[in-house]
């Protein structure tokens, strides 16, 4: 089938987020990881693209959304969408604006926008500051990421650095008037040159407006939220059939395992709830760069795969700076993303088929590590958050990759059982 939205996700559980929430409206979705070698055959209505470009150097996250990009017009797709996360994780070197400017000039396009808003998940943008739940993004436990520490909250400025173009914004009163406003103020910001436009949301009625007045516009950038309406625009504007079927999950065997490099606010809540009655293992940077990580394999080769342990890299602010000051950001990064993909390898090779997944770089690794290429969405767990099955060492296996903030606390517990029905 011809595709007609070609997405291009910055991390792999932004691009899972993503392809979960276009499914929900029941069109088959289509995940793959990386740009695949092959010209597109067997394509989707809705093909999504993960990178792992958030924190690459500009030229080389450029190039691979570039060869992306490449691809979905190969594969049919006439307009775009590139997803970064709901909390921007983007500083000044960062690569949001430098993609999407690289993008418009392969398109000839002047003007795109900007709305990482996820209601659903807290994530809101008025007068074009990105609040997480209450608190501004600068104010949020983002502050603290290990790569991507947000510093500042308004999205304008944030992107200003990136950028030659303009900036702009679409502030909430224009977007509570409505699409036929969004679209008359677009019309008018493109005329004073401004190439790069913000658009308040704070609420699914207004991605809804946002997604009416921009969903021909060939390139739209933005968190999975600002997507979810539009499988059922192009349905309505007769692009597209809608019809309900899904395919039928694949069974997979038991035996799971948690891996966490996550170390957002809400992993550490889900971490310490999930190992209070699971077999855990809490992985020392300091230690992996070290002596390796032997030990924790040890540790994994003595637990049953039915028990679903957690193996964690998990830590609070201060240890993850201490780590950072000994080692350096990227190595310490490193060490345990290494660490985590080679204790997915090992579960996998004994008998484990059920793997959830806490952290967007880790996730990366870990997929990565596995050898998958190409992903099916099944149900979602949590908000962005679906299961997927694919394969991996000659084995059907089950994937749960979440970004950081998302879920619950419960969340680890959760996606486990919800594989049981
Ligand atoms: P999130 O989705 O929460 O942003 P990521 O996996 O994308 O999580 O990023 C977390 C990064 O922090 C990864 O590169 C991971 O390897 C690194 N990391 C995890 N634990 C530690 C730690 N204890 N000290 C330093 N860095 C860590």
């Amino acid at each position: 089938m011809t595709t007609l939205l070609g997405c291009i996700a910055d991390d792999f559980t932004g691009a899972t987020d993503l392809a979960g929430l276009l499914a929900r409206s029941g069109v088959r979705v289509s995940l793959r990881i990386g740009v695949p070698s092959e010209p597109p055959s067997e394509t989707a209505a809705f093909e999504v693209i993960a990178l792992k470009c958030r924190t690459a150097p500009v030229a080389e996250a450029v190039a691979d959304c570039r060869a992306a990009f490449a691809w979905l017009k190969n594969a049919g797709a006439q307009r775009f969408f590139w997803k970064y996360c709901s909390t921007f994780d983007s500083t000044e070197e960062g690569n949001i604006g430098p993609v999407a400017e690289a993008l418009m000039a392969d398109l000839g396009v002047q003007q795109t926008i900007y709305c990482p808003a996820f209601p659903e998940n807290g994530r809101s943008i008025f007068m074009g500051n990105l609040f997480v739940g209450q608190q501004p993004l600068a104010e949020s436990p983002m502050k603290d990421h290990p790569l991507t520490p947000m510093k500042d909250s308004n999205l304008m400025r944030l992107l200003a650095p990136q950028v030659t173009g303009t900036t702009g914004l679409v502030d909430r009163l224009t977007v509570a008037r409505g699409a036929a406003d969004i679209g008359v103020a677009l019309a008018r910001l493109a005329d004073d040159g401004v190439a790069h436009v913000v658009v308040d949301a704070v609420a699914d009625a207004d991605l809804q407006e946002i997604a009416t007045a921009c969903r021909d516009m060939p390139l739209l950038t933005g968190g999975s939220a600002l997507a979810m309406p539009l499988p059922s625009l192009y349905a309505q504007d007769g692009k597209l059939e809608v019809d309900g079927a899904k395919a039928e999950p694949p069974l997979i065997e038991p035996g799971a395992i948690v891996l966490s490099g996550s170390c957002s606010a809400m992993t550490r809540a889900q971490v310490a709830s999930y190992a209070k009655d699971a077999p855990s293992y809490r992985l020392d940077p300091l230690v992996l760069a070290r002596d390796g990580a032997g030990a924790a394999l040890d540790w994994l080769a003595t637990q049953s795969p039915d028990a679903a342990p957690i193996i964690y890299a998990t830590a609070k602010p201060e240890d993850v700076r201490a780590a950072q000051a000994e080692l350096g950001t990227a190595q310490a990064g490193e060490v345990v993303e290494a660490a985590l993909a080679k204790f997915a390898i090992a579960a996998r090779d004994r008998g484990t088929r059920r793997f959830v997944v806490a952290g967007g770089e880790t996730s990366g690794a870990v997929t990565q590590a596995l050898g998958v290429s190409r992903l099916d969405i099944g149900a979602e767990i949590a908000p962005g958050v679906p299961w997927t099955f694919c394969e991996s060492g000659g084995h059907q296996i089950a994937l749960a990759l979440k970004s950081g903030n998302f879920g619950t606390e419960d969340f680890f517990g959760t996606a486990l059982a919800k594989l049981e029905n």
